[in-house]
């Protein structure tokens, strides 16, 4: 009845394809999640939401003088297309995009050493490039399959493609001064579905743990840690649960379309803001399943669930890494609720590749569930057997605080409408 690691390494095996949000692979997820949760004997709601989605049908990117050369390449998504025969233009190396590495003039190629953040990218819209190119900070990572926010497209758009760095890093010392970049992508609006299933509580059924995970991918990576890891994590405490007689209410969220901004939970806390009251407590799984890896905890709640967490750990252990801190992950969208959020991932070595095409199956092995799958089902158990939850739920205010910076200045996905904050899950990018 206790977690099982080669349980989840199976599920794993059967989540081992691109889950990207409008795919086929999204699909195929989805009624391998449903089947599974319908065999433990949950009845389960797919609840839809609509969500931007794009498709990358080109990238190229040569180098034209002064020799020619083909450069690995990955198109940013929501950065819109170039002309079907590229753009070709002098390139231009602008470093960290700061103003002394600016050029006179508009119509370049901007080649970046960093990836860009909101505040870069306004910067770069000001110069009018004819595209831009992006470099992984670590040598150690093929180019990444990512987009921008797309509520970033109202400061303008522009073509951009992501390189590793060592492209970026021949290209700097051999002197390349002109290039041709060719982005072709296709823009969609799509309906994605979150799973939820649950196990009502014999005694406290009105709270509510809720335990997630996404089980999206990035654009075209079998996304294995992240987030199949993840998923497979949740389905075997979705059997656990299934087999126990709980005090409180068992909840599981498989969201969806995370890798585009968090869009499944935070479509998920819109729709269920009237019951977000009963939600005691999150606990969520980004990122698992890497054989030789270290088990970390981000305790985004009362501080005391901090020490709570480093008391467990101890009895069980476990040297987990654990910070009070936020994480870019669908436990977030809650703790802005109000709502104490618990992410328990797998950290070091290979998850240097998330978002890449090495996110793959090599890298995981039943031993990476140890660890984490005990810590964090000996956790549930205490917290759905317990009379009284042993924190409260609250958010401290120096996380409150980083909660609205990331979701203004690093996402740019919040809105300000008088008092209250709305998100842009609602497809607005045009007039947002
Ligand atoms: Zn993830």
């Amino acid at each position: 009845m206790s977690f099982d690691p080669y349980r989840a390494y199976e599920h794993v095996k059967n989540l081992a394809y691109p889950r990207f949000t409008g795919t086929e692979g999204e699909q195929k997820a989805r009624k391998y999640i449903v089947s599974t949760l319908k065999k433990y004997g949950y009845e389960v709601r797919e609840e839809a939401f609509e969500v931007y989605t794009y498709e990358i049908e080109k990238a190229e990117f040569e180098v034209i003088e002064p020799f020619r050369e083909k450069v690995e390449c990955a198109g940013v998504g929501f950065t819109g297309c170039t002309p079907e025969e590229g753009v070709e233009a002098d390139l231009k190396y602008i470093e960290d995009g700061g103003r002394r590495f600016w050029p006179r003039g508009e119509g370049h190629i901007l080649l970046l050493a960093t990836s860009v953040n909101l505040e870069l990218y306004k910067d770069l819209m000001k110069l009018k490039p004819a595209a831009i190119v992006s470099t992984e900070e670590s040598p150690a990572r093929k180019p990444s399959h990512v987009e921008i926010p797309y509520e970033w497209k109202r400061h303008g758009t522009c073509p951009m493609i992501k390189i590793t760095y060592d492209a970026c890093f021949r290209l700097v010392r051999s002197g390349a001064k002109r290039a041709r970049v060719v982005l072709l992508q296709r823009e969609f609006k799509t309906t994605s579905y979150n799973i939820i299933a649950e196990k009502a509580g014999s005694k406290y059924p009105d709270e509510i743990i809720l335990l997630c995970a996404h089980y999206d991918s990035v654009y075209g990576v079998v996304g294995a840690l992240d987030n199949a890891g993840g998923t497979a994590i949740l389905l075997e405490l979705a059997r656990i649960s299934s087999e126990i007689d709980t005090k409180r209410t068992v909840r599981l969220a498989f969201f969806a379309a995370e890798e585009l901004g968090l869009r499944g939970s935070l479509a998920y806390t819109e729709q269920h803001k009237d019951e977000l009251e009963k939600i005691k407590l999150v606990v969520n799984f980004d990122v698992h399943g890497a054989s030789i890896g270290k088990t970390s905890v981000i305790a985004t709640g009362p501080e005391n669930m901090k020490s709570y967490i480093e008391a467990l750990s101890k009895e069980l252990g476990i040297r987990a890494n654990v910070a009070h801190d936020i994480m870019s992950s669908d436990g977030t969208p809650f703790a802005d609720k109000g709502v104490p959020a618990l992410n328990i991932f797998r950290s070091t070595g290979r998850g240097v590749y998330a978002h890449t095409v090495d996110d793959d199956l090599r890298y995981i092995g039943p031993e990476g569930f140890l660890a984490p799958g005990l810590l964090a089902e000996s956790f549930i158990r205490r917290m759905v057997f317990a009379e009284e939850i042993p924190f409260k739920r609250e958010i401290p205010e120096n996380i409150k605080k980083k909660i609205d910076e990331y979701f203004e200045k690093r996402l740019g996905i919040r809105e300000k409408k008088g008092v209250g904050k709305t998100y842009l899950y609602t497809l607005d990018y045009n007039k947002g």
